[in-house]
């Protein structure tokens, strides 16, 4: 007999070349917007110019956006929705812009400091918001989570709710021509590793795996163009739907110790996202192949590969040297493993891993 499940995925997804300017009725959702961008990306994508183009409204532009967003970036964003009496939200961006609209939704409504939206949670529902995504990784714009920096917890943490699924996403894989390679892996391996953890999470159901299994085969197309870092307008087409069965698949499952793992290389070191993953990556496959082998021979079969050695070179292929860049000693890996342990997405790993196994999958990824 299947187990029970639920699975909850409210945002209209649109997708395909030209979907901003030719469907605008679809995700015009009210009579004045906030576009909440970073600082460059939207232009260069020419992503904002056709939601510019296409929004016969008035409406206002907040492209302040950092990497890995601040709380006093979306409480800014958030008073000038309010000020400007916007009620919806056009987020365009990688993660950082996209998981910041989304704080932005709720703070235009419920006027109150970021922190205690992790606290005491809020009242009114977030505006409504549009996301298109110029980044192919953090599938950001099928979740209903946000990912922010907070300062208090030198760590990310993430809010979510059900009124954070933007309401529909537009996914022209156009956008992503003008992303760097080195972004364009980063990024990629985001993606992946929300399809591999969601696949492997305690929170796992049978159609979250269905979607996570096939990003892997779209994502294992990939791979050659990965290493050569050459990307057709094909590739990227298949890794903005890798990107997004991604989103799909953690909007179900929750991801696992790889991010609670990784955040740490990005708030004390300043690694992206992305790569910081993928530099645990391999370590924490070995672990999984102790518990749970047979699923770690479907993921290399689904990706077109034959062994964790495999899967280690495509790693170190595509990052190159990068990992002997940390200055990062036994008492860092004793202190981020004791406070991940504590983790949701540590309780989301199957195995129960301690800190004892978090610390060896730190060393083994970063002292090698
Ligand atoms: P990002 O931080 O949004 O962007 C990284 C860099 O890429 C920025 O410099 C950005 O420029 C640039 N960029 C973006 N799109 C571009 C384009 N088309 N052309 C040229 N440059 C472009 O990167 P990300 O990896 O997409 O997002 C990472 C964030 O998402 C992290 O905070 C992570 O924790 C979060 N995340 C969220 C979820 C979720 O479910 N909500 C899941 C995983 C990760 P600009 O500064 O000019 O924009
Ligand atoms: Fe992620």
């Amino acid at each position: 007999m299947l187990s029970r499940f639920s699975f909850l995925l409210p945002t209209k997804v649109l997708f395909g070349s030209g979907c901003v300017k030719d469907r605008q009725t679809d995700w015009i959702l009210g009579k004045k917007a906030i576009i909440v961008t970073g600082r460059q990306s939207a232009k260069a994508s020419g992503a904002l110019d056709d939601v510019t183009a296409s929004l016969e409204m008035d409406y206002v532009l907040f492209d302040e956006v950092e990497n890995n967003p601040s709380l006093e970036t979306v409480a800014r964003g958030g008073q000038l929705a309010r000020e400007e009496g916007c009620d919806f939200i056009v987020a365009i961006g990688g993660g950082s812009p996209l998981d910041a609209a989304k704080a932005i939704a709720v703070l235009a409504v419920n006027d109150v400091e970021p922190l205690s939206l992790y606290d005491r949670g809020w009242d009114k529902p977030a505006l409504p918001i549009t996301a298109i995504p110029t980044t192919a990784g953090t599938g950001s714009e099928v979740t209903q989570y946000a990912v922010l920096t907070v300062e208090r917890d030198q760590t990310k943490r993430s809010i979510s709710g059900p009124d954070l699924f933007p309401k529909v996403a537009l996914l022209d894989p156009a956008y992503t021509e003008s992303l760097s390679p080195t972004v364009t892996i980063d990024t990629a391996v985001d993606a992946l590793s929300h399809l591999i953890e969601g696949f492997l999470a305690v929170r796992a159901n049978q159609l979250s795996s269905g979607l996570a299994v096939q990003g892997m085969r779209i994502w294992g197309r990939c791979i050659p163009a990965l290493r050569s870092r050459v990307f057709d307008s094909t590739v990227r087409s298949e890794l903005l739907l890798a990107s997004t069965l991604g989103g799909m698949t953690i909007a179900q499952t929750g991801t696992t110790l790889v991010h609670a793992l990784g955040y740490p290389l990005t708030y004390f070191h300043d690694v992206p996202h992305g790569r910081a993953n993928g530099m645990l990556f391999t370590a924490y496959l070995r672990y999984i192949n102790q518990v749970a082998p047979q699923k770690v021979g479907e993921i290399l079969r689904n990706l077109g590969l034959t062994s964790l050695n495999e899967f280690q070179q495509l790693m170190d292929d595509v990052f190159g040297e990068h990992v002997r860049e940390l200055e990062i000693d036994e008492a860092d890996l004793a202190a981020w493993a004791q406070k991940a342990a504590s983790t949701k997405n540590v309780a989301n790993s199957i195995g129960n891993p301690g800190p004892h196994i978090l610390k060896g999958i730190f060393r083994d990824s970063l002292l090698r």
